[in-house]
């Protein structure tokens, strides 16, 4: 079963078979991380993305990822926090389990996440680790052909959320 890994770091120098992005329903970039990718890979990703009319909040769309190392961004679009009564962590695994089944088609071994949701989303950091790790997981075995998964986390206090909840 691939295994998952936990890095601190930036998530567009990654040298991995595909990149997670976390989107918005336009996917045709914003700010964070996604700023980020779309800026370190190019006006290519964006080209392409505008072909694929949108992607619903649990979804997950693939792409070029143009200059960068990767060979695929892989949009997810996570859910914007709402108190959590309103299926916020369920659409969070989703478009983990998603992100996956689209890497697998690809024929992808090696897949990178960053903390989907937790910035201007703002899900709580503590419930996204479990539940992007604890999806994650439970879709490895499933997916024979993805070797690893790592999920790369800008700040300090987000590598400690996630290592807190790395399942054993
Ligand atoms: P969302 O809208 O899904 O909340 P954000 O991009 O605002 O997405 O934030 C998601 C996470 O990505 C945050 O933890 C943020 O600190 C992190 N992030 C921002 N830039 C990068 C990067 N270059 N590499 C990895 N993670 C990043």
């Amino acid at each position: 079963m691939g295994r998952i890994e936990l890095l601190q770091g930036d998530i567009t120098k990654q040298e991995v078979d595909a990149i997670v992005n976390a989107a918005n329903r336009g996917l045709l970039g914003g700010g964070g991380v996604d700023g980020a990718i779309h800026r370190a890979g190019g006006p290519a990703i964006r080209e392409e993305a505008r072909l694929l009319g949108g992607c619903e909040t649990g979804d997950a769309k693939a792409t070029t990822a143009g200059d960068l190392p990767a060979n695929y961004v892989i949009h997810a679009v996570g859910p914007i926090w709402q108190g959590g009564d309103a299926g916020e962590a369920e659409r969070l695994a989703s478009c983990h389990r998603r992100a996956l089944e689209v890497a697998d088609e690809l024929g992808c071994r090696t897949v990178a996440f960053p903390a989907i949701s937790t910035g201007v989303y703002g899900f709580p950091v503590e419930l996204a680790a479990k539940v992007a790790l604890g999806t994650t997981h439970v879709e490895l075995e499933t997916h024979a052909g993805i070797e690893e998964v790592r999920f790369v986390l800008f700040s300090d206090a987000d590598f400690q959320a996630f290592q807190q909840h790395l399942p054993s």
